[in-house]
């Protein structure tokens, strides 16, 4: 459902993505690991239109990211039809970018009622839903600065599927927490994971890729040195580069 082919992505001089091929099947979670540096936001951000690839492909759900076709050419997707596009692909970010003025009820129901067009009672029945599913059922009309870093980042994770994304896209999801919240914001996303959503996840957390992943891309250098099931990659890696990556993060 997502491919990711040959794609180069430079900064001026600085090659960030070196030709990375990537493929993610529906229902499937493959966790991004690499040092930091290594391309995984990029990478994710090329995923999402959020960044154009300077050469090489994305698809999500057979469309080009950022590019249609019309009359057997390539066309670049205004930004109303990026929009339409990202609608698809849900993001949570390391910090959480939530609207600090906005409940958590407010924060998931404004994406939905603006771009998905809802009537107000339906989004907030949802984002209640949404809301209860990631464990915040009593928080639903506190403020992003009465919420722990946990408690905000589920948020951010229930108004990305608000959005009724068909995949979900994670970059360092729990880096910026502190230890004792990594975990409540990991099961959701295992639950996620278990409840049959595509996703690719960049993260530390070698644990998570253990238990959840189908399958494991270690970045280095803007290339992919070595993909495989977390039962490979992570317990016996070929690779020097993965055996030192593991070592200082595990
Ligand atoms: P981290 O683990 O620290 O988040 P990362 O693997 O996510 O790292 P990226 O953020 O993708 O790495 O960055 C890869 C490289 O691209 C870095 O060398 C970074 O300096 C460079 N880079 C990223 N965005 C830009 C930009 N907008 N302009 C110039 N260089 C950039
Ligand atoms: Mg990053």
């Amino acid at each position: 459902v997502i491919r990711v082919e040959q794609a180069w992505k430079w900064f001026g001089s600085t090659d960030v993505l070196r030709g990375v091929n990537l493929t993610v099947r529906p229902r499937r979670t493959l966790v991004l690991l690499g040092p930091s540096g290594s391309g995984k936001s990029t990478l994710l951000r090329c995923v999402n239109a959020l960044e154009r690839l300077d050469s090489g492909l994305v698809e999500v759900e057979g469309s080009r990211v950022g590019l249609r076709e019309a009359g057997g050419r390539l066309h670049e997707l205004t930004e109303a039809e990026l929009c339409r596009q990202r609608v698809r692909i849900g993001m949570v970010f390391q910090r959480f970018n939530l609207f600090p003025h906005m409940t958590a009820l407010e924060n998931v129901t404004l994406g939905p009622r603006r771009v998905l067009g809802l009537s107000r009672a339906q989004a907030e029945a949802e984002a209640e839903r949404l809301l209860t599913r990631v464990g915040l059922r009593d928080k639903l009309d506190s403020y992003p600065s009465q919420l722990s870093g946990g408690q905000q980042q589920r948020v951010a994770i229930a108004r990305a599927l608000a959005m009724k994304p068909h995949v979900m896209l994670f970059d360092e999801p729990t880096s910026a927490l502190d230890p004792e919240l990594v975990g409540e914001v990991l099961d959701v996303m295992k639950d996620l994971a278990r409840q049959g959503m595509t996703m690719i996840v960049a993260t530390h957390e070698i644990g998570f890729a253990k238990e959840v992943a189908d399958t494991v891309a270690m970045l280095d250098g803007g290339v992919v040195i070595e993909s495989g099931p977390p039962g490979e990659c992570l317990v016996a890696p070929k690779e020097e580069r993965t055996k030192a990556f593991l070592s200082k993060v595990l």
